[in-house]
């Protein structure tokens, strides 16, 4: 299969551009490489000639339009995006251009590519709209989020995905252009970016810093291995029906505070402090977000009984994993290498 992947240098893109060509499928990545973009994710496949790169803009409409061209993808996976919730409160316009209007460009470029498919490349054609369970707002205690849920996001991040999850369906109802949307809960694993709650609960530890839990660490979400979510949008390109969606979730949710202590009790074992203190005790609550979502839960049913989908990592076994490579790439979790190694210029982490 032939994929064209946008935002393939980030955390949950490049781990599908290293499955697609680790399987044999042919990879187009096409990344702006943001702050959030980083060429060591991809560099265990850089040199398969199965993959291409292009830096590139997902707003620049005649770039896009001449890789769908030249490419000529079976598949899109649309993953490019602003994707932190505390950036979207400080910067939102960026998030709309990207979000928003990033996919109308994406969505309306394959358009004009799948116009010109006979009638079976088109029948097979999918569009995967990678989005999140974020869309759906916040849950009280009871609940779970399904795929009729009505949307109603609450960060400028999240409103930004609702909005290019609405432009992915109206492209299917009124142009047939075959997409499927995916919201899946958060992620975790490895090469995601510093900033995200995970690696930052690493790095503070490691750095003998306070680490920073919003509110009270009460709010709960549901996390998904990485190669889990990748797994679901294999099964959704291959399986899934045009114009629907479908919620990918781990079934693990956890209290921020439970996630926090429970890193902090692995870190104790694999990388005690000199002190002999435990690393939980660093915690620390910080004036809460803005607008905090309270809980997100999935219902994945959907996915397992149409797809034959469902998660296979264990939260336990996934964290223990997790912890172990950001242990393993301290200079990506600490964050020391120069911007050119950062640009896969300079030496790479081991490989995967
Ligand atoms: P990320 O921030 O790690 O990576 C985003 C990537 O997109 C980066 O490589 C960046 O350079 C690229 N990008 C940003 N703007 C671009 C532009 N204008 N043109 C081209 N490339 C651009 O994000 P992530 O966590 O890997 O999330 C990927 C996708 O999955 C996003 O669409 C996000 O909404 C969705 N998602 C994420 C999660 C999660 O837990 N991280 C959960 C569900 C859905």
């Amino acid at each position: 299969m032939r994929v064209l992947v946008t935002g393939g240098c980030g955390f949950i893109g490049s781990a599908a551009v290293r499955f697609l060509v680790g399987a044999g499928h042919h990879v187009l990545n096409l990344d702006k490489l943001t702050y959030a973009g980083d060429l060591r994710t991809v560099a265990a496949v850089a040199g398969s000639p199965n993959y291409r790169f292009r830096k590139m803009d997902i707003l620049d409409q005649r770039g896009v339009a001449a890789s769908f061209k030249d490419f000529a993808p079976q598949a899109v996976f649309h993953l490019a995006a602003e994707s932190h919730v505390d950036r979207s409160i400080d910067d939102p316009g960026i998030f709309v251009d990207t979000n928003l209007r990033g996919t109308f460009v994406m969505l309306h470029t394959a358009l004009n590519f799948w116009n010109q498919l006979n009638r079976e490349q088109q029948a097979n054609f999918r569009f995967i709209q990678v989005s999140t369970d974020e869309v759906y707002g916040s849950l009280g205690a009871e609940g779970f989020f399904t795929e009729t849920t009505v949307y109603g996001p609450n960060s400028p991040y999240s409103a930004s995905k609702a909005g290019a999850d609405h432009l992915a369906r109206a492209w299917y109802t009124t142009y047939g252009l075959p997409t499927i949307i995916s919201n899946c809960s958060n992620n975790y694993g490895p090469f995601q970016n510093r900033e995200k709650l995970i690696p930052t609960i690493i790095r503070k530890a490691l750095s003998s810093q306070t680490i920073p839990i919003y509110g009270q660490g009460q709010n709960v979400r549901d996390w998904l291995y990485v190669d889990d979510h990748i797994a679901a949008l294999l099964a959704i390109c291959e399986k899934g029906k045009a114009g629907s969606s479908y919620n990918i979730g781990g079934y693990n949710e956890i209290s921020n505070i439970d996630l926090a202590t429970a890193i902090c009790a692995l870190l104790d074992r694999r990388r005690p402090r000199s002190d002999g203190r435990r690393h939980a005790e660093r915690i620390q609550f910080v004036t809460d977000r803005p607008g905090h979502d309270y809980r997100y839960a999935i219902d994945a049913a959907k996915a397992k009984r149409d797809l034959g989908w469902q998660p296979q990592e264990s939260l336990q076994s996934g964290l223990s994993k997790t912890v172990d490579w950001y242990l393993d790439h301290l200079n990506w979790t600490m964050d020391v290498v120069s911007s050119e190694d950062r640009l896969g210029l300079g030496s790479l982490p081991k490989p995967l």
